[in-house]
């Protein structure tokens, strides 16, 4: 019998492994139902390409612990360190990520229509705060940025209605300071130090992301036992079995508790939160085109082109090929046989099994739903899935090591 038997070895899997063993917990295991650990971290070489196969990953974090994790396995002169080129491409014009600081980068005519909805958000004007998703972001940015930007990137990215969305995850959205949005303008510069997000990461110098998986699954790949997908689990009253093979006093699931909810005989008292409990899908397309700038990535908010974001490999894989390309486009907009690019056919495609946890209405409730119900079971969620919520790779890291700390007092030695 097993102490902890983890459901997926990704980012958060591995993650939980090491720490819990740190802890001097030692009989654990990581099933996994793919052949090599990473998840969405996984990167494939093709043609001389670095390609993250889980769409655009890049390094960086605010915890400190994430950084001493990381680079104790993969040293920090491992990793080249940028400065963030990120684009938005609005109809013809490409200008600086995040728009509302660079609003002065538009044609003057377009500049007026912006600022003018700009100065009119309903947050402004002093109006209330709407609790439906579309509303809420028009309160916010002003209809200009939600019509052109918000409203039709959000619908590419999640594939699916605004008015299906919840408005609890929107405290991510940047606060628009009208002063500051028309300082930007007249000053013709935006103030990087109000950034709303990383302004630097790190990458792998060779490799790719999935460099950094190889790091710190090194040590834990005697645990990890692969091509051992989880579809069958059954709790005794005292232990779980798994698979009709394994017996864990303790597990701990990485994975979408919808895609899990058939393993686990299909509960009713959870059904109606397994519905809310939702993910989309991407495509990462490689195309081989050459290009002369050195932008890291571009958002593309245009429902007339399919893809939502653009990456261009050489300016951040330096062991890339310095012309490639690759494409994320959602699932649902998708079609292998008409995707191209400049032109051009992609030479590779790899969809994701979820790559976002989709924020519909009721979401944060049903998570806390199943989790109550599972733990005096035993049966916990870590990460990205486990918790089903926005996390990016150093957050489902940073949650592992919560996660084992919760449960040694803290004491985590070595
Ligand atoms: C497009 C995109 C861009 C991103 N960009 C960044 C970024 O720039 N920086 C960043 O830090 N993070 C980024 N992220 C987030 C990052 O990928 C995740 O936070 C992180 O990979 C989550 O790791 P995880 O282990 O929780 O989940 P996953 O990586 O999804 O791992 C889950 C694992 O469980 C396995 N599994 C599933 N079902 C079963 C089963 N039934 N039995 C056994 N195994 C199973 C899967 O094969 C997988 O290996 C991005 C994500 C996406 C989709």
């Amino acid at each position: 019998m097993f102490d902890y038997l983890i459901i997926g070895a990704g980012v958060t899997g591995i993650t939980l492994s090491k720490f819990l063993r740190k802890a001097g917990i030692d009989s654990v295991l990581v099933l996994e139902k793919e052949d090599r650990p990473g998840g969405l971290c996984r990167t494939e070489m093709i043609n001389g390409h670095t390609l993250d196969i889980g769409g655009g990953h890049f390094f960086h974090t605010k915890h400190q612990e994430i950084f001493d994790y990381i680079f104790s396995f993969l040293p920090e002169n491992e990793f080249n360190y940028f400065e963030r080129v990120s684009k938005i491409r609005i109809g013809d014009v490409t200008i600086d990520y995040p728009i509302e600081s660079n609003i002065w980068q538009m044609p003057i005519d377009d500049q007026i229509e912006y600022l003018i909805s700009v100065v009119r958000n309903g947050e402004a004007l002093g109006m209330g705060e709407p609790h439906n998703y579309e509303e809420w972001i028009r309160w916010k940015l002003g209809n200009k940025i939600c019509d052109e930007y918000m409203i039709p990137y959000n619908e590419k990215l999640w594939g699916v209605s605004p008015s299906e969305m919840d408005v609890d995850w929107l405290y991510k959205i940047p606060r628009v300071n009208v002063d500051e949005v028309l300082r930007y303008c007249l000053e013709r510069k935006q103030d990087v130090t109000k950034f709303p997000a990383h302004i630097h990461f790190y990458y792998p110098k060779k490799g790719g992301f999935e460099s950094i998986i190889h790091a710190i699954a090194r040590d834990e790949m005697v645990n990890i036992r692969l091509n051992e997908a989880v579809t069958k689990m059954f709790h005794t009253g005292i232990s779980w079995i798994i698979n009709d093979t394994y017996e864990a006093r303790n597990v701990i699931n990485t994975t979408p508790w919808n895609d899990l909810y058939e393993a686990l005989g299909k509960p009713q008292e959870i059904e109606k939160d397994i519905s809310k409990i939702r993910y989309n899908r991407i495509v990462v397309s490689l195309y081989e085109h050459a290009y002369e700038h050195d932008w890291h990535w571009r958002y593309v908010p245009d429902n007339a082109v399919v893809h939502h974001r653009e990456f261009y490999i050489g300016n951040f894989a330096k062991d890339s090929r310095a012309d490639g390309i690759y494409l994320e486009t959602g699932t649902k907009r998708f079609d292998e046989n008409t995707a191209e690019f400049e032109g051009k056919r992609p030479i590779a495609n790899y969809e994701t099994d979820a790559a976002y946890p989709i924020p519909v209405v009721g979401h944060t409730n049903a998570i806390h739903n199943i989790l109550d119900y599972y733990e005096p079971m035993h049966l916990y969620g870590c990460g990205r899935w486990g918790q089903h919520e926005y996390q990016n790779a150093d957050v489902s890291m940073y949650e592992a090591l919560k996660f084992v700390k919760r449960l040694t007092g803290g004491e985590i030695n070595g």
